[in-house]
């Protein structure tokens, strides 16, 4: 764990959040501030920065995180009629969180 953040303390269960999604490498939780209908976090387990930190051996993980969605956005009934999957990088890119997380956002256009 990495001390003083935020996603770490999710991970530890030291923070609150709505888990939907939990396996050995990944956990899933609702957004606290959500953006659209959908809006879920779907994060490595282990602290990694961001996708600009990622070492060799890193997209094992991150494709998991991929997978993740799928299976997320189908059990929600977004598999066909789509969503969206992304990831803020860096001071320019917008991220607050530094813990690489993927939002998962469905349930409207744009
Ligand atoms: P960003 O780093 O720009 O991708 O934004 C971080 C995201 O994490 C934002 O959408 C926040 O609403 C969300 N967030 C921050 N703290 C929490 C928390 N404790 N639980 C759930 N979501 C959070
Ligand atoms: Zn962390």
């Amino acid at each position: 764990m990495t001390e003083g953040c935020v996603f770490c303390r999710i991970v530890a269960r030291e923070s609150p959040a709505e888990i939907v999604y939990e396996d050995e490498e990944v956990l899933a939780f609702k957004d606290l501030y959500p953006k659209a209908p959908i809006h879920l976090l779907i994060i490595p387990k282990r602290h990694i920065e961001s996708i600009a930190k990622l070492e060799p051996g890193d997209e094992v993980v991150a494709g998991h995180c991929v997978r993740v969605a799928q299976l997320l956005a189908e059990r929600l009934g977004y598999g066909e009629r789509g969503y969206r999957f992304s990831s803020n990088t860096g001071p320019e890119g917008g991220q607050v969180v530094y813990h690489l997380h993927f939002h998962l956002t469905a349930g409207r256009r744009g």
